[in-house]
């Protein structure tokens, strides 16, 4: 999944980024509120990390602009300790859940998942179909009580059909959401990425279809 992490402190910014990259996820980050700004309203985020303490333009700003622009994307604020005002404000400009520093990168993680999986429409943190399994947490993958080896880019691009089942995704909107922004991104290469998924996993799961896209069915 592809988030946007908007954290002026740079130590803290480059730990939540290892943190969530490790997770699997595509990572840009926003040194400043002109940037985040910017990036959130332009780019196709699944999730928005936003420091409310930010240079230039302060993250509330940010959060009404994007929710009156009709940016409905979960987006997660990092609140000062001991300011309760930011919090409450926070979560009537439109955020979804806030963390206040210090805090522990996993119940960032954890939280990040919730708010991913809760968007997708799912409560558990393991994604069934079929016999295969994906368990968000640990991104491992079990095929009738095997475990499945997957690269991180072929975890990515299931793990983001996960989230989208039902729907259609075009490889272009795959690519925009597996690769970071300065990422290398080859739409071509998702149909490998398919393919090698469909031999891993059984050619059940991803239904292709020409010229359109790919898609996990809901069940039956
Ligand atoms: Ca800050």
């Amino acid at each position: 999944m592809r988030i946007l992490l908007a954290e002026d402190e740079i130590a803290l910014s480059d730990q939540i980024r290892r943190a969530l990259a490790a997770e699997g996820h595509a990572v840009d980050v926003a040194a400043d509120g002109i940037e985040a700004g910017h990036l959130g309203e332009t780019e196709p985020y699944d999730l928005i990390v936003l420091d409310i303490g930010l240079p230039l333009r302060d993250g509330l700003s940010i959060l009404k602009d994007w929710r009156g622009a009709g940016v409905a994307t979960p987006v997660l604020i990092l609140t000062a300790r001991g300011s309760w005002s930011e919090k409450v404000d926070g979560l009537d400009a439109g955020a979804d859940d806030y963390m206040t520093k210090p805090f522990h990168m996993a119940e960032l993680a954890a939280r990040v998942r919730v708010l991913l999986r809760r968007k997708a429409g799912f409560t558990s943190p393991v994604f069934e179909r079929g016999d295969v399994s994906l368990d968000l947490r640990s991104g491992r993958v079990v095929r009738a009580g095997m475990i499945v080896d997957l690269t991180q880019q072929e975890l990515a691009v299931l793990t983001y059909l996960a989230h989208n089942a039902g729907r259609m995704i075009t490889r272009t909107e795959l690519s925009e959401h597996i690769y970071s922004y300065d990422g290398d991104r080859d739409s071509n290469t998702i149909a490998v990425f398919v393919a090698r998924l469909r031999k891993k996993l059984g050619s059940d799961l991803i239904v292709t279809s020409r010229g359109r896209g790919y898609m996990i069915d809901m069940p039956a």
